[in-house]
C-alpha cells in the first residue's frame, strides 16, 4: 500500500518544482562552501549628504563571487541562507568585516564613518541578537554609534512588544535603526511612533521614476514630510540622475543613495574616496584659517 501511495505521490510531483528544489539544494551547499572558503565579499555604497554630496555613512551590501568570478546577487542567495539556517552566520561575518573596516578607517584618521547593515526579518526574532552585537563591538573596542541596522516593515507583522524590546536593547548599544524599503510593506504609522526608529529609507521603486511619475513624487514627498514631522532622518535609495537628486534636495530629503553618486564598490575604493574627501576638506579648512 505504502509503495503504491509513494508512486502516486511521485506522479503528482511537479517537475518544475523538482528542478527548483535541486537548484536550491545546490545553492545551499555552495553557499556553505563560500562561507568557509571566504568567497563572500562586502561592497559598500555611500549615502551622500544632499547638501554637499559628501558622505560619512555607507551601506554594506554582500556579494558572492562564484567559481567564474561572477557575482551572484544577494536577492538570489539571502533567501536560501534564511531557509538553510545560515543567515546568522552570514550576518555575524558581515558585522565582523564591518567592524574591521571601521577600525581601519579610524586608524587612517578619517572622520567617523557609519555602516548600515541589512538584517533579515527573522534575525530580529532572535533574543540573542543584541548580546551578540554587543560582544562583537566589545571585541573590536568600538562604539555602536558606527552602526545602523536596516530592517523592513515585515517586522511590524510580528509580536510588536517583542520587536520593541529587541530594538530597544539594540538602541541601548547606540546602534541606530532604519526602516528599509519604506512604503512597500506593511506600514503602520503608529509603530513609527512607538518603536525607536532613527531613519526611513524611501524604497527605490518610488525614486527611480520620480521625475516622470507624479504619483511616485507625491509618495516620496509625503515620506520626507513624515520624517521631518516625526524627527526621523530620511534617505532616498535608487537615485540614478541629476534631476532626481536636485528634486529630493529641494524637498528637504537628508541623504541619498544611488548609481548617480556611487555604485556599491569594494572597501579599497571607498577608502580612497574617503581619503580624497578628507584631504579636500582639510585644504578647505586650511584655506579658511589662512584668510
Ligand atoms: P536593499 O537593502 O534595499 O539594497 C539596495 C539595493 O539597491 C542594492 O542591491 C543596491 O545595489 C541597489 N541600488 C543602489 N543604488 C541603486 C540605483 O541607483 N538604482 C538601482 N536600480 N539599484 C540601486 P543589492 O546589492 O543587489 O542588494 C539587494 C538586497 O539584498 C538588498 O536590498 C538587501 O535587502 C539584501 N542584502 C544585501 N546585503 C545583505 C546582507 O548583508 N544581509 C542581508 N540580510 N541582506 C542583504
Ligand atoms: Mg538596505
Ligand atoms: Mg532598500
Ligand atoms: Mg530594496
Amino acid at each position: 500500500h505504502a509503495k503504491s501511495q509513494g508512486r502516486s505521490n511521485f506522479q503528482h510531483f511537479d517537475p518544475a518544482l523538482e528542478q527548483f528544489a535541486l537548484q536550491y539544494l545546490s545553492i545551499e551547499n555552495k553557499l556553505r562552501e563560500a562561507l568557509e572558503q571566504s568567497h563572500l565579499e562586502i561592497h559598500f555604497q555611500p549615502q551622500v549628504n544632499l547638501s554637499n554630496l559628501e558622505f560619512s555613512s555607507v551601506e554594506a551590501l554582500i556579494r558572492w563571487k562564484d567559481d567564474n568570478g561572477k557575482y551572484i546577487s544577494p536577492m538570489t542567495f539571502i533567501p536560501v541562507a534564511e531557509q538553510a539556517g545560515l543567515i546568522n552566520e552570514i550576518s555575524n561575518w558581515v558585522f565582523h568585516q564591518s567592524c574591521q573596516q571601521i577600525v581601519y578607517w579610524r586608524s587612517l584618521g578619517l572622520s567617523p564613518v557609519t555602516i548600515s547593515i541589512n538584517l533579515s526579518p527573522r534575525e530580529l526574532l532572535d533574543t540573542h541578537l543584541p548580546q551578540r552585537l554587543q560582544h562583537i563591538l566589545q571585541e573590536y573596542g568600538i562604539s555602536g554609534e558606527h552602526f545602523e541596522l536596516e530592517i523592513t516593515e515585515t517586522m511590524f507583522l510580528e509580536d510588536i512588544k517583542f520587536v520593541k524590546k529587541v530594538l530597544s536593547r539594540i538602541r541601548a548599544l547606540n546602534i541606530s535603526i532604519a526602516i528599509d524599503d519604506f512604503g512597500t510593506g506593511y506600514s503602520s504609522l503608529r509603530y513609527l511612533q512607538q518603536l525607536p526608529i532613527d531613519t526611513l529609507k524611501i524604497d527605490k521603486s518610488f525614486v527611480l521614476h520620480l521625475m516622470d511619475n507624479p504619483q511616485d513624487a507625491a509618495i516620496a514627498n509625503s515620506i520626507i514630510s513624515l520624517g521631518k514631522n516625526l524627527g526621523i532622518k530620511v534617505v532616498a535609495e535608487g537615485v540614478e540622475n541629476l534631476s532626481t537628486s536636485l528634486y529630493l534636495k529641494e524637498q528637504g530629503c537628508d541623504l541619498a543613495q544611488g548609481f548617480f553618486y556611487h555604485r556599491p564598490t569594494c572597501a579599497e575604493k571607498i577608502t580612497s574616496l574617503l581619503l580624497h574627501q578628507h584631504s579636500a576638506n582639510n585644504t578647505h579648512i586650511q584655506g579658511m584659517l589662512a584668510e
